[in-house]
């Protein structure tokens, strides 16, 4: 079995974190960054990028780039608010209700969870390069509000990641988990996590080892991009006002606002004012049209006034729900970027009365709890037992269509609660039992998980049948409902599907795409990563080849010059023609001619040694004379302060100490050349170095034969013995640039 990971899966940045060595590790991922934007998207030529990269794109590709799909998880496109369905993308629903993002580049839409799915294996394949081992399993974040769709949904987008997901964790128990791994004491905490997308708070008691959610609330629709919603309004209603065009109906216009805002939010949190400038945000028949403004920080928390309060109920019910009053808590931990905001500092200081606790890495606590968690499913950590509660309530629907609730909120889970029901109406054979997951009376007005039917009851007055349904959750928090006729025995049971917005048939679909398009993608990154490779080389030939003239004249080179002109030109020519068979011969042999260069250079110095040895008995004999030695090395003679070796020296770090950038900075200053420069001639229109008349001492050794290249009518020379090739140590290589 491979390594299993916690991964926090945010609204807008996500973390990877392993076990190592008893501790957990953030995983840095290949662009060098700790937290990974949630964002994917397909770029011009429909190549998958996620990250970073993905976020570089977005607002030249606005149509093609995700971010916030968190929000759509599990959840069906009725349900949205009209807020929550403006992103630069397009949403659609599908004929099952479900939210579906359609892709115009690959001209084909994708579930949220296959979005998803994209940032989990980006994610996992980052610890596998970090770990060098596959990475089979993950314990995965959710808001601890999320209902139970969504945390199937978040489920399914592992599983079409490649990923088992042993565990799917609350944020906030996870915070608290990584929080409270050294605390001995126990202690109530209270868990204010504000995210990009979405809000939670968590009041924990935490000690001896055992954390126990005590109660979660929150808000799956605020988080800080709802900052940057009030910045981009404001914005835009200015803009509206003074030049009659709304900007937030141009995707490209709202994306850039919409990054803008949230550069000036994060500011606004270390400063008091920022500018905001968006030169050629659009036209209008009078010409471009610019922003340029500026945000004072108590005008920004003016125009989030109301965002702040909201965030004041989850709190009040999380404290009601623990039976605790502000005094009582021992601890706050902020957890997630927005709590970055003075106000919302402001804002829990003066519910709490405490200074919050700040020990803890916003952005990663998540991640690095969820690591922890791996590691106790895992038996790396033992003296942690985690109990985790039931953000809402779970019931079937009644006669009337009341709610009957059988697990209330915040109950601990693993848990198994079961009530007797019995038939409504007379000679009734057959129940439905419709489970839905809230707090209100009606079973309409709750989140309805499925329904499913136990038949064959035998026919008796209403009321005298019995039949007892149970509700198991599972530590994963996934629900399984069975109902059984206690005089039959008959007995139906279903693990809640209804919960997963995707059919089982749907997910295998995913999971199969997405292991296809993980192996075109893994091809195409090949391909791209070889003709970079290719075009390295040639440039680096080029420099190659221009340094040893610099060092040894023209003539010594001219016959390396042909051939690797021809073969830089062949190369080109493959890649134009995308000839990857000719590509490679080319590319092999131009490492073949570089190597022989370079031996060729070698031997040019053990000579060179050799009369060095016979230089000096001679300069201790006659003394130094520059015009019999016209190539000794003598630069610091004229004065300026580089040393022009007649030979480059190795410096220690095994470069040639002789380098483009110091010819450069000569040229520019004007100062006097050396002897051996006065020869030469730079021509910066051919790139190239001409020696003139001058006899190169060089010369002495003669130029190698020049290799017929390319040779048109002949294959002989692409299919001569490869095994002869140069041995591996002495190839070519791209990131090695020490030749000498
Ligand atoms: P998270 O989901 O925890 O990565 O939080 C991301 C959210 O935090 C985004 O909305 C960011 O804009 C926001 N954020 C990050 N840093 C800051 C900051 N210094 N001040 C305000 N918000 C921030």
């Amino acid at each position: 079995m491979g390594k299993v990971v916690g991964i926090d899966l945010g609204t807008t940045n996500s973390v990877v974190a392993v076990m190592e060595g008893g501790k957990p590790v953030v995983i840095a991922n290949s662009e060098g960054m700790r937290t990974t934007p949630s964002v994917v998207g397909f770029n011009k030529d429909g190549e998958l990028v996620v990250g970073q990269m993905a976020r570089r794109q977005a607002v030249l590709n606005p149509q093609n780039t995700y971010y916030g799909v968190k929000r759509f998880m599990g959840r069906k496109y009725p349900e949205l608010t009209p807020e929550s369905k403006q992103v630069p993308y397009t949403i659609r629903r599908d004929e099952y209700g479900s939210i579906k993002i359609k892709c115009p580049r690959l001209k084909k839409d994708f579930a949220p969870e296959e979005i998803s799915a994209k940032i989990l294996r980006k994610l996992a394949e980052e610890a596998e390069r970090y770990l060098g081992e596959p990475v089979t399993g993950a314990v995965i974040t959710v808001p601890a509000y999320f209902n139970d769709s969504q945390r199937q949904a978040t489920r399914d987008a592992g599983r079409i990641a490649g990923l088992e997901v042993l565990r799917i964790i609350n944020e906030p128990t996870a915070a608290s988990l990584a929080y409270g791994l050294d605390q001995e004491r126990s202690q109530k905490i209270l868990v204010f996590d504000l995210g990009g997308g979405t809000f939670d708070v968590s009041v924990l008691e935490v000690g001896d080892g055992v954390f126990e959610v005590r109660a979660t609330s929150g808000d799956t629709q605020l988080g800080g991009g709802d900052f940057d919603k009030r910045i981009v309004d404001w914005l835009a209603e200015q803009f509206l006002e003074q030049e009659k065009v709304d900007l937030r109906k141009d995707r490209q216009a709202l994306q850039r606002l919409t990054e803008a805002a949230e550069k000036a939010k994060i500011e606004l949190s270390g400063v008091s004012v920022t500018d905001i400038n968006l030169p050629f945000i659009t036209a209008t028949e009078e010409g471009s049209k610019h922003i340029e403004t500026r945000l004072m920080r108590p005008q920004f928390e003016d125009l989030c006034g109301d965002l702040v309060s909201r965030l004041t109920r989850p709190i009040k019910r999380a404290l009601n729900d623990a039976r605790l009053t502000p005094v009582q808590i021992d601890e706050v931990v902020l957890v997630g970027g927005g709590t970055r905001m003075p106000m919302i500092k402001a804002l829990v200081r003066s519910f709490i009365d405490k200074e919050p606790n700040e020990n803890v890495n916003p952005d990663e606590v998540v991640a690095v709890g969820a690591a922890i968690q791996s590691g106790i499913l895992a038996g790396e950590v033992k003296e942690i037992l985690l109990l985790d509660v039931t953000p809402l309530s779970l019931g079937l629907e009644t006669i009337g269509g009341v709610t009957k609730k059988l697990i209330p909120r915040n109950t601990t889970i693993p848990v198994r609660r079961s009530d007797i029901f019995s038939t409504g109406e007379n000679n009734q054979t057959m129940v439905e039992v419709h489970v839905v997951q809230g707090e209100r009376e009606m079973s309409k007005d709750n989140k309805s998980l499925g329904r499913f039917k136990l038949t064959g009851i035998p026919p008796a007055p209403r009321g005298i049948p019995q039949v007892q349904v149970a509700f198991d959750i599972d530590a994963n928090g996934i629900l399984q409902v069975t109902a059984r006729d206690r005089t039959t025995g008959r007995e139906q049971s279903v693990v809640v599907q209804g919960a997963s917005t995707l059919s089982e048939g749907e997910i295998n679909r995913m999971i199969n795409e997405a292991a296809e398009f993980a192996e075109e993608d893994r091809q195409r990154r090949e391909r791209i990563e070889k003709r970079n490779k290719a075009k390295a080389l040639t440039d680096q030939a080029l420099r190659r080849l221009k340094d040893v003239t610099l060092d040894f004249g023209t003539q010594f080179t001219s016959g390396y010059r042909r051939q690797i002109e021809a073969l830089n030109a062949e190369i080109m020519d493959s890649l134009d023609k995308d000839d990857e068979r000719r590509l490679d011969r080319a590319q092999a042999d131009l490492e073949d001619v570089l190597y022989e260069l370079k031996r060729e250079v070698r031997l040019q110095y053990e000579d060179e040694e050799d009369e060095g040895i016979f230089d000096s008995i001679r300069r201790t004999l006659v003394g130094d004379d520059e015009d019999d030695y016209p190539y000794t090395p003598r630069g610091s003679s004229y004065g300026n302060d580089y040393d022009t070796p007649r030979y480059p020296e190795r410096s220690d770090y095994g470069q040639p100490r002789y380098d483009e950038r110091r010819y450069d900075e000569r040229q520019t200053y004007g100062s006097p050349p050396s002897r051996y420069e006065r020869n030469d001639r730079y021509d910066d229109e051919y790139d190239e170095w001409d020696s003139g008349d001058r006899p190169s001492p060089r010369s002495r050794r003669p130029s190698p034969e020049p290799r017929r290249y390319p040779p048109k009518d002949s294959d002989s020379y692409y299919t001569r013995d490869r095994s002869r090739r140069i041995p591996k140590e002495n190839q070519w290589d791209e990131e090695d640039d020490d030749w000498f």
